[in-house]
């Protein structure tokens, strides 16, 4: 690539919202084969909000969400937030340990709390079988069952609800249409992947990556097929991010993926990256 083409390919980008680090980004993106992106905060808006819940043994809302919301109060987590925003109540006093990928245990006013996935579940022993209507549906609508057990039964299935990015179909049409391979990466449910894939026409689904793993994934895609693209938000993509041969970091995002980026999306949209890809096509063409 001649400098000057590099330099306007780059201000052309710049104009449309894409910010280019690095001249052999434009470069490397016009050669990836695959894009992959993050779910929550890329393809999705990241403000989910409690849509639904079930109540098991006996427990009372309120008293489930002011547990909850004690638990989750200083996690960022997107479905944190929204739990935490769900409840009315006064925050009690937590402590709290994160379990990377599947939620958080606390003990709140002497009790002991778990929240998060199936796994995490079943790790501490807890029975689940009741929740499964509920896991179903909320699954079947592309949202994410937030389980929680009270000193070691199961109390409640909540179901936190994200939308669709309003271009992120059209988004996906186009990175097909242009021959790219287009898969998800994701850390949330076999289930919940499948129905928001299936939303989108995304037909390649890695689900239930755990935040040190999606870097793997990237590197699979890539002995796989070649290339890689990642467009990703989260403090757990910035290993994915480095890794790719292309990182895309939502400007919306973590100031940590942010950093890990080579390319920044100012907008947060995700026809971005279909700009970014036509502007690099353009300037990879302009100079053969
Ligand atoms: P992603 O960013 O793709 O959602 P994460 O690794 O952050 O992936 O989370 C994976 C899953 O773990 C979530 O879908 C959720 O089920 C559970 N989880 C993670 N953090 C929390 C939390 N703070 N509260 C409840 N559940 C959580
Ligand atoms: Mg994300």
């Amino acid at each position: 690539a001649t400098p000057t083409s590099i330099m306007v390919g780059t201000g052309r980008a710049a104009q449309l919202g894409v910010l280019f680090r690095k001249g052999d980004a434009l470069q490397r993106l016009g050669e990836s084969k695959v894009i992959a992106f993050d779910k929550t905060g890329t393809l999705t808006r990241g403000t989910p909000v409690l849509s639904s819940h079930a109540l098991f043994g006996g427990a009372a809302y309120d008293d489930v969400l002011q547990l909850v919301a004690s638990a989750e109060d200083r996690s960022e987590h997107p479905i944190a937030r929204a739990l935490v925003a769900a409840n009315s109540r006064p925050i009690l006093k937590a402590e709290v340990e994160a379990v990377a990928g599947h939620g958080l245990k606390a003990t709140v006013d002497g009790r002991t709390v778990l929240i998060g996935n199936v796994r995490l579940m079943k790790d501490a022993g807890i029975e689940v079988d009741a929740a499964q209507p509920a896991l179903d549906e909320a699954a079947s609508r592309g949202e994410t069952p937030v389980l929680v057990a009270i000193d070691g039964a199961l109390a409640a299935a909540l179901s936190v609800a994200d939308q669709l990015k309003s271009d992120a179909k059209a988004t996906i049409a186009a990175l097909q249409q242009a021959g790219l391979r287009v898969a998800l990466i994701t850390g949330d449910s076999k289930a919940t992947a499948k129905a928001i894939a299936s939303d989108l026409g995304i037909d390649d689904i890695r689900a239930e990556v755990l935040p040190g793993d999606k870097a793997d994934a990237v590197r699979q895609l890539r002995d796989e097929f070649g290339p890689v693209t990642f467009v990703g938000d989260g403090i757990n993509d910035a290993p994915a991010l480095a890794e790719a041969d292309v990182g895309m970091a939502m400007g919306t995002g973590t100031d940590i993926a942010i950093e890990a980026g080579d390319v920044i999306l100012s907008s947060g949209d995700t026809k971005s990256v279909v700009n970014a890809l036509t502007v690099s096509r353009h300037t990879m063409r302009n100079i053969r």
